[in-house]
């Protein structure tokens, strides 16, 4: 804590993870040996810039851009950008450090990064978003690099902001290599990687619901958000047989008693990502739903809960209403969105609950195999990358279940998630020295 002054989101990570880590630990000490925690909470480099671009009506603006390599131990640094007006230092320490667990629980050899700027897109022109994407891109370019560090989106940055900044990047580098993930179609981006968060995080769901006999088939859910993440997940789990009863944005709650249908779906998509409006644009077009201002969606009675905006944005209370309400099964499409607290109670009360960085995890999956494919000069078909995303989400929910067993036969995804990304990363850096 002395060393992260004001930074409440990374000591919030940090303690998330070290206090389920601990009785492990304590069971396997040569994990505390040679100063390996204290180095695995120290991110290997932090690079912080100025970013200078001309509005449309010819102001400079100056906004500040970040880039923290957190770990390399198991492959080059990888993890998104945020373009949002709340990026700090401790909001991207913190996803960094839970990406360094996640990319682990892929199995696939990617180290943790995180990075973005303070940049607000809402209300910039096509022009603005281009000019700040390549005024950020004219420093990042400098540290990033196809063995180095990869990065890829996250809120505030889609295809369009990668594409501008993988422009960019050809430009000064000279090279082609392909630096970021989340790329077009057009230029080696992969087949599901727009749905691959949100896909995955109903599929790893899906594993858990297995685990009580049962399946999306008829279940009603509850989803936050109304981006990348959220979009998809929506589209899984009404694919699945769902109901899906909200979506959400920093504004407020759509509520649609009636669930969503393939026509709204697409009404939605169209509007957030087309038109870069809001969900209360979205409920003004459409017959039947409500729009609740500057609510969230947990009062809403479901069976499964997807928080798929933002960290923190369900906290005790949250988790208590879901509870009385009677919820099966909480899992995390967005990075640390459930409070300590929260999380805690979900446990407590034998909720199904699973940490982001287990179950949103195909999204950085993906992006493995979009770098696999870019290596190798090929793409594969959707189904071929779909297959893969599943058996990944598979894999991750069978390791939570192997380190998150409790004495009494019960799971927690927490604890699960934590010790295995922690051991392979862990074990790699051991064996690789004091470095
Ligand atoms: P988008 O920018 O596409 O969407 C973000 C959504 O969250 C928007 O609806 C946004 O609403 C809402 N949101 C953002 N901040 C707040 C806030 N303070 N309060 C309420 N709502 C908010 O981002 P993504 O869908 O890509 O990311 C969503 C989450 O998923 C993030 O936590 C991200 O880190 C995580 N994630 C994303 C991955 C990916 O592949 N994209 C991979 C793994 C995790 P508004 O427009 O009002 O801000």
């Amino acid at each position: 804590a002395q060393r992260s002054p004001g930074q409440p989101e990374y000591l919030q990570a940090v303690t998330e993870v070290m206090e389920s880590l601990w009785p492990f630990i304590e069971k396997h000490p040569k994990y505390a040996e040679n100063g390996l925690l204290e180095r695995l909470i120290e991110p290997e480099r932090t690079v912080i810039f100025r970013v200078s671009w001309i509005d449309d009506k010819g102001q400079v603006q100056v906004n500040r851009g970040y880039r923290i390599q957190h770990s390399m131990a198991i492959g080059p640094y990888k993890g998104g950008l945020r373009f949002h007006p709340s990026v700090n230092l401790s909001v991207l320490k913190f996803l960094a450090f839970e990406q360094t667990f996640k990319n682990a629980l892929t199995t696939l050899p990617m180290g943790g990064g995180k990075g973005g700027a303070d940049f607000d897109p809402k209300g910039k022109s096509n022009a603005e978003v281009m000019r700040f994407c390549q005024a950020f891109v004219t420093e990042l370019y400098r540290h990033v690099g196809p063995d180095t560090d990869v990065p890829a989106g996250d809120i505030g940055v889609g295809g369009r902001e990668v594409g501008f900044m993988a422009g960019m990047y050809k430009k000064l580098a000279n090279s082609a290599a392909s630096v970021f993930t989340g790329k077009g179609l057009s230029f080696g981006g992969s087949l599901i990687r727009p749905e691959a968060t949100g896909y995955g995080t109903v599929y790893f769901a899906q594993e858990m619901l297995k685990t009580r006999g049962k399946s999306f088939e008829g279940l009603t859910v509850s989803v936050s958000g109304s981006g990348n993440v959220a979009q998809y997940a929506v589209e899984k789990a009404m694919a699945l047989g769902a109901k899906v009863v909200s979506v959400s944005d920093s504004s407020g709650t759509v509520y649609d008693a009636e669930g969503f249908d393939t026509a709204k779906l697409e009404l939605l998509m169209d509007i957030k990502n087309r038109r870069y409006g809001r969900v209360s644009d979205y409920a003004a077009e459409v017959a039947g739903v409500e729009f609740r201002a500057g609510q969230t969606p947990w009062h809403i009675p479901v069976d499964v809960a997807l928080p798929c905006a933002t960290q923190n944005e369900l906290d005790l209370d949250d988790a208590q209403a879901l509870i009385a309400n009677g919820v099966l099964c909480v899992a995390e499409g967005a990075n640390m969105p459930s409070t300590i607290d929260a999380a805690k109670a979900f446990e407590a009360a034998g909720v199904l609950y699973a940490p982001g960085k287990a179950s949103n995890a195909g999204g950085v999956a993906t992006s493995g195999l979009e770098m696999s494919q870019n290596s190798v000069r090929m793409s594969w078909p959707a189904e071929e990358v779909d297959n893969r995303l599943l058996q990944i989400m598979q894999s991750i929910h069978a390791a939570c279940i192997k380190y998150g067993q409790r004495e009494d036969g019960t799971v927690s995804y927490i604890d699960g998630a934590n010790i295995a990304g922690f051991v392979k990363v862990a074990d790699a850096m051991i064996a690789q020295g004091v470095v």
